[in-house]
């Protein structure tokens, strides 16, 4: 566009036009103009440096301007950026499969590319009614899920987030009616109580007759409260499922490629669902690209029905840009010492950030992985806090109650300290 406007001049446009992530257009928040962004940090328009901690919300694992992504976007646009994925195939869609199928639980050998988290769990949703519809059961096309949860902001997605902290206020009567047991409450290493198990449990007693599948963030409760839980309640979940002929749905969106210490959360169990989703760090942050995962029960069970169709198939299934990036983050991921980084990331988040225990207005700290919270009593002003945050010179975006980091993997430890004595001040100075 001719006559480039001036920085100021952008975000002024910006704050007239522009719809952010939750917000209103009517005097809404201040957003920060973005220049470049690289390794661990974003820059601004005004040429101040942020360190960058919260990978653009668990995508960029390998920071930003990575150059083995930039260097297979840029090949693959030499070949193709686009082309329709409806009786057509190419090797970037196929070689993120192979990774896929590889890489997840051994069951899980049949791969549904589509654009963005939210699709993703709409095409397990999908998956699930399917099956039980082509098995001849019908009725069963509700789910089953747990309290505290996020799976995504379109309408099959909503109904399955938490039903307070979520939007169903704002859409009762809208969304479906699905079936909620209390959040899980065992901390992820701390003793396991059995009587964690009764809510699902009397749930599929009484209703198993009618749900399609329980759906669950493993081990990690992401945007419904950033909670940390139990790998037991996974292994006692699937048991259920079992029981209960009921499928499993991971939500993988947000802890998939190694954000939680293992690859994938599941890994911190012995089982395996029948269904899982992924998103979010699968192109590095790159792209939107997600992939839903099934085993070959449910494939070919849905196959079963007449013509057997999966119904979806998104315009820019299988992007072959995005497939790129992805294949590239993957083997970048790999080839690197993700788990020693993570480790180290998961120790240093806790020198960092346990201190602020000691505060009246914290009410917990927790750290797993390369995730560290501080959970308040009070939700914070975030307009204030983002401000404070900014002027230290680091990229953190609370939300609610929670301020927390998701850094990089490649975070260096001075980077590091700098969230974490950030975090640290910033809270003290909250109410
Ligand atoms: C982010 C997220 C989603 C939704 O992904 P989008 O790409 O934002 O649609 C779904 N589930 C979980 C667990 C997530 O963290």
């Amino acid at each position: 566009m001719k006559n480039e406007l001036s920085a100021d001049q952008m975000v002024a446009f910006d704050r007239s036009h522009l719809w952010h992530p939750y917000t209103s257009m009517v005097d809404p928040l201040p957003v920060y103009p973005v220049a470049r962004a690289h390794g661990t940090t974003l820059i601004l328009e005004d040429g101040r440096e942020l360190v960058d901690g919260m990978s653009s919300w668990w995508a960029a694992i390998h920071g930003y301007n990575v150059p083995e992504i930039n260097s297979a976007i840029e090949a693959q646009l030499q070949h193709m950026a686009h082309v329709m994925f409806g009786g057509l195939t190419h090797r970037p869609a196929v070689d993120l499969a192979r990774r896929l199928v590889t890489l997840t639980p051994a069951s899980l050998t049949k791969v549904f590319l589509c654009d963005s988290g939210s699709v993703s769990v709409e095409v397990a949703i999908k998956m699930a009614i399917q099956y039980w519809y082509a098995m001849g059961r019908p009725e069963k096309h509700k789910l089953l899920t747990v309290r505290s949860g996020y799976h995504g902001d379109t309408f099959g997605t909503m109904a399955v987030c938490d039903p307070i902290t979520g939007m169903h206020h704002k859409f009762a009567g809208v969304l479906n009616q699905h079936y909620f047991a209390d959040a899980p409450r065992s901390s992820f290493d701390g003793p396991w109580d059995e009587e964690e198990m009764a809510g699902l449990t009397s749930l599929l007693e009484a209703h198993h007759d009618t749900i399609a599948a329980m759906i669950l963030e493993p081990v990690v409760q992401g945007a419904g409260g950033m909670r940390f839980y139990s790998p037991e309640y996974l292994n006692r979940a699937r048991a259920l499922c079992d029981a209960y002929d009921v499928l499993l749905i991971f939500d993988e969106i947000a802890t998939g490629f190694g954000r939680t210490g293992e690859l994938f959360a599941t890994h911190h169990t012995g089982i395996e669902p029948d269904i899982l989703c992924l998103g979010k760090a699968l192109t590095g942050g790159y792209m939107t690209l997600a992939a839903t995962l099934a085993t070959d029960t449910v494939a070919t069970g849905i196959a079963v029905d007449g013509d057997g169709v999966l119904m979806h198939g998104p315009t820019y299934m299988g992007n072959p840009v995005a497939c790129a990036a992805a294949n590239a983050s993957i083997d970048l991921l790999l080839s690197s010492p993700w788990q020693k980084r993570v480790g180290q990331i998961e120790t240093r988040l806790a020198d960092g950030l346990l201190p602020c225990k000691a505060l009246d207005q914290v009410r917990e700290v927790r750290v797993l992985g390369a995730i560290g919270v501080v959970e308040l009593h009070k939700p914070v002003n975030p307009e204030r806090v983002q401000r404070r945050f900014v002027d230290q010179g680091v990229w953190v975006r609370p939300f609610g109650r929670l301020v927390y980091l998701m850094p990089p993997y490649v975070i260096d430890e001075s980077a590091l300290d700098r969230l974490t004595e950030a975090v640290r001040r910033v809270v003290r100075e909250c109410d």
